[in-house]
């Protein structure tokens, strides 16, 4: 980022005009995660934070980033565990009693199915990326809307690998097309009661569930060489979209994924 738009930002942030709103933030693996830079996005904005590790052996990484983010809540949650989830909604309920924002910013393939092709992936292995990667959200959907009573925001992160073929993405193309038809299906189903929903869509950024990929660096540089505004992008950008969504800005967005990739995904 050039100075000017980073002085704007600087302007824009002390704003706060996410004070007061309270926010779950599902995903943050480590300071290079999507989700740090959106909690961190959204913590300087002035929201109040949830934040969850996957288990005990991820926790001492999450720990110091949700003490240095002043979480409010801070929970277990691995997706594939049932009750996890439902706990943390409870811890929720018992802290804030509401939710203004959830965010879902994880994914999942077993790494044989991951680095295979399509045609050769095991049911097991597509069934596990689908249900962690696409239908926990439809889960966390559901448990949101109840502490949702004034409306909120809703979002996945999703890839453009969803919509176009990106070599060596394989099975979680169809799996982000699918989270991407769940954000339209959810935002349908819960518009009458002001909840939106998105998709986040960024542009390749090096991060541990990214370098599960086969030649992912590839992509960096291809999303450098060719991508119209020529750099790749951080989590603050993410976040900074991703926070503008939450605001009464987007207040007639919904259903829709929003790309936050420096124009790549115009490219033919
Ligand atoms: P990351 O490794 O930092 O985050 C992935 C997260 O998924 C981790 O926090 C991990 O603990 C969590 N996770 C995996 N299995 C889980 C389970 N069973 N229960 C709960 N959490 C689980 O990587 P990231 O790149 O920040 O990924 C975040 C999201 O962004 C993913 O949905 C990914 O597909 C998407 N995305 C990434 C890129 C990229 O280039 N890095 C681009 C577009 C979209």
């Amino acid at each position: 980022m050039n100075d000017q738009p980073t002085d704007l930002i600087k302007t824009a942030i002390q704003s706060k005009i996410l004070h007061g709103k309270r926010a779950l933030v599902v995903g943050i693996a480590n300071e290079h995660s999507i989700a740090y830079g959106c909690a961190r996005i959204f913590r300087q904005l002035g929201a109040d934070l949830a934040v969850t590790y996957l288990n005990e052996k991820a926790k001492p990484y999450i720990e110091p980033l949700a003490k240095e983010l002043g979480a409010s809540v801070f929970a277990p949650c691995d997706v594939a565990q049932s009750g996890q989830l439902e706990s943390v909604f409870e811890q929720i309920r018992e802290t804030w009693g509401s939710l203004d924002i959830a965010l879902h910013s994880i994914a999942f393939a077993p790494r044989e199915d991951l680095q295979g092709r399509l045609v050769d992936s095991s049911s097991e292995g597509f069934k596990v990326a689908m249900d962690i990667s696409c239908h926990s959200f439809v889960r966390m959907a559901r448990l949101a809307e109840p502490l949702m009573p004034e409306g909120g925001t809703l979002m996945a992160m999703s890839y453009h690998g969803a919509n176009k073929v990106v070599p060596n993405y394989n099975l979680m193309g169809p799996v982000k097309a699918a989270l991407e038809s769940v954000v339209r299906y959810l935002a349908y189903e819960l518009g009458d009661k002001h909840i939106r929903v998105h998709a986040v869509s960024p542009g390749p950024l090096k991060t541990r569930a990214a370098s599960g990929l086969k030649d992912f660096d590839v992509l960096l540089t291809e999303a450098i060489e060719r991508a119209p505004i020529g750099e790749l992008v951080d989590i603050d950008d993410v976040g900074l979209t991703a926070a503008y969504l939450t605001t009464p800005f987007a207040r007639r967005l919904t259903g829709t994924t929003t790309y936050v990739d420096g124009g790549l995904s115009i490219m033919a």
